[in-house]
């Protein structure tokens, strides 16, 4: 296991000063991390490079299922499901940061759904395995307007450890990976591009060469090059909230899928370690930075919570989190837009539009595909996207996530590495102290927040 932390990232980037890659990955989601780990396996040199934590934007504020998505079936999009559906099968296979999960699948009083969410649950198990299930009358598990329920299987995942996992296992396989490090612009040079770089952490800029760019900013993508053929009109970005409750709130054990009382969406409740987290909205934005959960979206989430639980409808919610789908399509509803992803391509780049946590392998596997006929001709391509790096089980310690797993900052750790923010926020102070213990026993500094380098020894 190669060291990854502070101090190998600084020799990197000093290391990467003028050097000519083959590829270029701007952006260090699910997407661009499965990207750059799917081309190292290739034998493809590679730089990835993220403005802030690796798995710091979307991929982190997913609903955290690794799923075919029932909805997607009722939308008549089978060929998604069943891609979806093989992806789920081989991530639980492969990572133990997959793992099955009981859903109870509700049905209101009154609502004719239930012979069609029977036949989609048998289809569904078709298409991806699973055990039948019968429909169960509602003895009082739920609040009375419920009628029943089935009950199926599906996977949760911690979708920032899951990128982390791309990362650490591209950087196993040589690719220079960094994060805050902003990728700021780019000039056409013969034979490819030169871009100008920015250490986000020392605000110095640097420049590297390299034949081809990717451009997986997730709901950034304009952004980062504009100009490009990416359309506003097809490129539509929505948002997405979800509230985290203590899980003593909720009795139930199963996850739980349901329609809102308020509009029909479909929404889950998915109890986690120790928290319930309750989402999501569906609702276009037209910045990729608009990640305030807004009143009005905090109480849309907590009154459909009335249709699953008493008690989780009258508690408050301890944390929150916000996160953009970039959506690919025409349409004015985001739930009718498909979540499938789409490639375009010029003579020097390639842009990601979209793509699920659950689909990244795909979407890894079809651009370095690209790549490969593009400027390897002769290099053929495994069975990639792999995971070179298990991680440890579940989530990882103090010591990994600094040395193995490059935490800049004490957020990176408690958020991405050990997920503390997310599935145990109660104690987030506690962990934090612990860091900071860690830190000081290693003699680890800290400047504006970022972890540096070793305090020389006094004596
Ligand atoms: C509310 C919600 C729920 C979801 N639930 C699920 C789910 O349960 N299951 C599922 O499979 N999918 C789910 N998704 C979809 C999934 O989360 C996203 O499609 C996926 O995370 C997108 O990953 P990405 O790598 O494209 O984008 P991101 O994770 O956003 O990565 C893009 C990265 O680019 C970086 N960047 C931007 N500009 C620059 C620059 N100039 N220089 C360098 N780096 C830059 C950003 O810092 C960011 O880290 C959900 C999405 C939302 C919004």
């Amino acid at each position: 296991m190669k060291q990854f932390s502070y101090s190998t990232r600084s020799e990197d980037i000093l290391r990467c000063r003028g050097t000519t890659f083959e590829v270029l990955v701007i952006g260090g989601g699910i997407i661009g991390s499965g990207v750059a780990n799917a081309l190292s396996q290739s034998g493809i040199s590679v730089i990835l490079v993220d403005r802030s934590d690796f798995g710091s934007g979307t991929s982190s504020k997913s609903s955290k299922l690794i799923h075919g998505g029932l909805r997607y079936l009722a939308q008549g999009r089978l060929k998604l499901t069943r891609n979806l559906l093989k992806e789920r099968n081989y991530l639980l296979k492969h990572s133990d940061v997959v793992r099955k999960e009981t859903f109870d699948i509700l049905v209101g009083k009154g609502q004719f759904g239930k012979l069609t969410i029977g036949a989609g649950l048998l289809l569904y198990r078709l298409l991806g395995g699973g055990r039948p299930s019968q429909f169960k009358k509602n003895k009082g598990e739920y609040p009375e307007d419920v009628d029943g329920y089935f009950t199926y299987t599906d996977c949760v995942t911690d979708d920032a450890y899951l990128t982390i996992m791309n990362v650490v296992s591209a950087h196993e396989n040589n690719a220079v990976c960094l994060n805050y490090v902003s990728f700021i612009g780019l000039e056409k040079v013969a034979g490819g591009i030169r871009a100008r770089l920015m250490d986000v952490t020392t605000g110095v800029e640097f420049q590297i060469q390299a034949k081809m760019l990717i451009n997986c900013a997730g709901a950034w993508i304009r952004e980062v090059v504009p100009g490009s053929k990416i359309s506003p009109e097809t490129t539509r970005l929505s948002k997405g909230v979800h509230l985290i409750y203590p899980r003593s709130v909720y009795p139930g054990k199963n996850s739980v899928a349901f329609k809102s009382p308020l509009d029909g969406r479909q929404m889950f409740v998915i109890p986690r370690e120790k928290v319930v987290i309750v989402g999501t909205t569906d609702t276009f934005t037209d910045s990729p930075d608009d990640l305030e959960v807004t009143s009005e979206e905090r109480s849309y989430v907590m009154r459909s919570c009335s249709f699953v639980s008493d008690s989780l409808a009258k508690a408050d919610p301890i944390a929150e989190y916000a996160g953009i789908r970039t959506l690919y399509g025409k349409g004015n509803k985001p739930g009718k837009l498909s979540r499938d992803f789409k490639i375009i391509e010029d003579d020097i780049s390639i842009t990601v539009i979209g793509g699920k946590v659950t689909d990244y392998r795909r979407v890894a596997y079809r651009v370095a595909k690209m790549v490969s006929s593009k400027i390897h001709t002769g290099k053929v391509l495994h069975e990639v996207p792999r995971l070179d790096y298990p991680g440890l089980p579940w989530h990882n310690n103090i010591e990994s996530a600094i040395n193995f797993e490059c935490s800049m900052t004490i957020s990176d750790i408690l958020e991405r590495r050990l997920g503390t923010y997310y599935f145990d926020p109660e104690r987030l102070e506690e962990t934090s102290n612990k860091i900071l213990e860690f830190l000081q026993r290693n003699n680890i500094k800290m400047e504006n927040e970022f972890f540096t380098g070793k305090e020389k020894n006094e004596d």
